[in-house]
């Protein structure tokens, strides 16, 4: 498996499924898995800091992975998992350590089943630290936000770039600093700065460190 962890906007998603697609793996957005609570949370009324009324919600929902990526109750994982209330509210849902044990379980049942490459915050350090090959994707925040709002502009979403730019860098404080599970790279990550790379290029390395790791076992 190939685990990449990094910050929001540093090109974890773009880079997994290009890494996915080249070397015919799945790719786990675990990203997703946090998102789509958190919108079924928000559904329900649930408070984003109600532990244990979260922490139940993520016991009672069902999660299973199909060719075509998550199945959260049955359907597909849409694009309500990407509004901005529901990226306002993630970070806090998820630093739950009741709410990680339980999306962590569904994790390790997707990656014992195949060949995964995992994207998210904790996939080389908590979820799979024996992973043959980890990287952790950063970029700088300027870059990070304008590639999130490009992201979401080619989806009819208007953002203003500095709200966006706010947003990310209060997710990423919050994502570091929480408790359980915060986003750090794993000792033995590889660390890789996008900035100034196309996908193309990080696609490239990782690729190349997969092949590399596979010919020193
Ligand atoms: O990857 P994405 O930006 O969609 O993730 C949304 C949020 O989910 C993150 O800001 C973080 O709070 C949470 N997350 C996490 N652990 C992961 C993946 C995502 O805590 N492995």
């Amino acid at each position: 498996m190939v685990a990449i962890d990094g910050p929001a906007g540093a090109g974890k998603s773009t880079v997994a499924r290009g890494v996915a697609r080249a070397l015919g793996f799945a790719h786990l957005d675990t990203g997703a898995m946090y998102r789509a609570l958190t919108a079924k949370a928000l559904g329900a009324g649930i408070d984003p800091s109600d532990g244990p009324a979260l922490t139940s919600l993520a016991e009672h929902t069902e999660l299973d992975f199909g060719p075509d990526g998550l199945i959260v109750d049955g359907h597909p994982v849409g694009r309500e998992a990407r509004a901005a209330r529901v990226s306002r509210a993630v970070s806090a849902v998820s630093a739950h350590q009741g709410v990680r044990r339980e999306l962590v379980r569904h994790q390790r049942k997707i990656l014992s089943k195949g060949d995964v490459v995992a994207e998210g915050r904790d996939i080389g350090t908590v979820v799979a630290p024996d992973a043959p090959v980890k990287v952790f994707l950063t970029a700088s925040i300027d870059e990070r936000a304008r590639r999130r709002h490009r992201e979401m502009a080619e989806g009819g979403q208007e953002v203003s770039l500095p709200s966006l730019k706010d947003e990310i860098a209060r997710r990423d404080a919050h994502d570091s600093s929480r408790p359980v599970s915060p986003l750090v790279p794993a000792a033995d990550a590889v660390q890789l700065d996008t900035s100034n790379q196309t996908p193309r290029e990080v696609v490239d390395k990782v690729i190349a460190l997969v092949r590399e790791r596979r010919e020193a076992r």
